[in-house]
């Protein structure tokens, strides 16, 4: 009978194979570490490989260059050495036994001499075990890590009171890894978040942003936002979204703002057609953070929410702002927050032809992740009434459809050009020239095409009315 260690159900690709031995040969261990074993065992792929050594990073750099197609330093002063191997992004950290200063956060970067110390400092039993590639791929697991993989629970190797104490962003860390994993949360843990969420405030925004990313572009981001939340976590890095669980009013009739907005996500993300889309997932969560400040009862015990969707778009961006996100990708989910509202008037009364050239126009590139939006903002459980919303979608949609197809909407320019408004009234280049530029514009948005004769005595009419 042969004896399978876990070791051997990594898959070992060439670059770890190749790096292996250079280790060996001179005299060092190598061990795939981390994310890399989890997702191996996993049976995922990665693109990366996260490597460990007692070698030290100048040593790991001579070791590695004959096999590697460049090298980066990047993160040596914390113990990383990068090696582009075999078409793989391979990072090599030395063992590490950081002691925390827990007043700044940064880790004082000490090198190790033993790889059970290195894993013991890392922030899952799941992310904590290592496979040897320089020898002859021992699986070293002392915490546990394939039995808390096998039950999808994460747990951490120490205390996690004094692992989230020294590292806050592992707090995060978990939500994101139940999101993307499907895993759950260890009620030790859980308990552990509780406690500690308020201390998650001292780390930097960029940090903050990359784990939300890789959260909601998980395969459960409902599931990793409801730890956030159900934590604590959330009102640090995400305050808007606790604050949708608001008060029932006293007829009960309004709706839970949050179970809708997590509804919403779901549903968004079942429309998408081309892989997780980040924008459209942080449009769904932030669609109606507007609300909670701009509830009003009315007599009769009617609420409403006027002009949520104007202050929610700014929110939106104030938060992503916050947590620095690039500005392109600020307005992109401002704009789709800002929009998501305005099929509601399409539904009051059939929009007039400009109505449907300006919603196209202010949706610009966002125009079909908009539809995904309103599409999913109905959570209502009335049959009729969401088949009615999602039929009167489809003939908004037919109807852009066609005048699409007689105007080439995507590319709606006024019937003269700036050269033309300029030769027609003999001026020269100016702001005069802009502005009749703009109001060409606008009575083409209104009016569609107008013909080049009417458009010149349009501009001739507006020149003698503003000159
Ligand atoms: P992914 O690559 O999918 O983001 P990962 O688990 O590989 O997930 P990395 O950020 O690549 O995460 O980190 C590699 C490994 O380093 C982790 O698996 C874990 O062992 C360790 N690690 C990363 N960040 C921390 C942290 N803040 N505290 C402790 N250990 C960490
Ligand atoms: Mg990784």
């Amino acid at each position: 009978m042969t004896n399978t260690s876990p070791g051997d159900l990594v898959p070992l690709p060439p670059a770890a194979l190749a790096l292996g031995a250079q280790f060996a040969a001179a005299g060092h261990e190598l061990h795939l570490v981390g994310g890399s074993v989890r997702d191996a065992l996993m049976g995922r792929s990665s693109d990366d490989l996260d490597f460990t050594t007692d070698a030290r990073p100048e040593r790991v750099l001579a070791i590695v260059a004959p096999v590697a197609a460049t090298t980066w330093t990047t993160g040596i002063e914390f113990g990383t050495v990068g090696a582009q191997v075999d078409g793989l992004r391979c990072e090599i950290t030395t063992y590490r036994a950081d002691r925390y200063d827990r007043e700044t956060r940064n880790p004082e970067v000490v090198y190790g001499d033993s790889l059970v110390d290195d894993l013991r400092r890392r922030d899952f039993t799941m992310n904590a075990m290592a496979v040897s590639v320089s020898g002859d791929r021992t699986f070293t697991d002392p915490y546990g890590g394939l039995a808390d993989l096998a039950h999808g629970v994460l747990r951490t190797p120490g205390t996690p009171e004094e692992s989230f104490a020294d590292d806050p962003l592992r707090m995060l860390r978990a939500a994101r890894f139940v999101s993307t994993l499907g895993v759950s949360i260890a009620p030790e843990v859980d308990a552990a978040l509780r406690a500690l969420a308020p201390q998650l405030g001292r780390i930097t925004a960029e940090r903050v942003q990359v784990e939300l990313s890789k959260l909601l572009l998980g395969a459960a981001p409902r599931k990793g936002l409801e730890v956030l939340v159900d934590t604590g976590l959330a009102d640090v890095v995400l305050p808007e979204l606790p604050a949708l669980r608001m008060a029932a009013d006293e007829h009960g009739q309004h709706k839970d703002v949050y179970a809708h907005t997590l509804q919403v996500l779901d549903q968004a993300i079942d429309l998408e057609d081309a892989g997780p889309d980040l924008v459209l997932r942080w449009a769904a969560v932030l669609h109606d953070v507007g609300k909670p400040a701009t509830r009003e009862f009315l007599p009769g015990g009617r609420v409403t929410f006027h002009h949520h969707e104007v202050v929610g778009a700014r929110m939106a961006r104030k938060r992503l702002k916050a947590l620095r996100y690039p500005s392109a990708f600020i307005d992109e989910v401002g704009q789709l927050v800002f929009l998501h509202l305005r099929f509601y008037g399409y539904r009051s009364s059939e929009w007039t032809d400009s109505a449907v050239r300006r919603y196209v126009v202010d949706a610009g590139l966002l125009l079909p992740r908009l539809h995904k939006l309103v599409r999913s903002d109905c959570t209502t459980r009335n049959k009729r009434k969401a088949a009615a919303l999602s039929t009167a979608y489809d003939t908004l949609e037919s109807r852009i459809a066609e005048l699409k197809a007689k105007e080439e909407l995507d590319s709606i320019r006024p019937d003269l050009d700036g050269n033309e408004i300029m030769s027609i009234l003999g001026v020269g280049p100016g702001p005069l020239v802009g502005q009749a530029y703009k109001h060409l514009l606008a009575l083409r948005m209104e009016h569609g095409p107008l013909g080049r004769d009417r458009a010149v005595s349009e501009l001739r009419e507006w020149y003698a009315a503003n000159a």
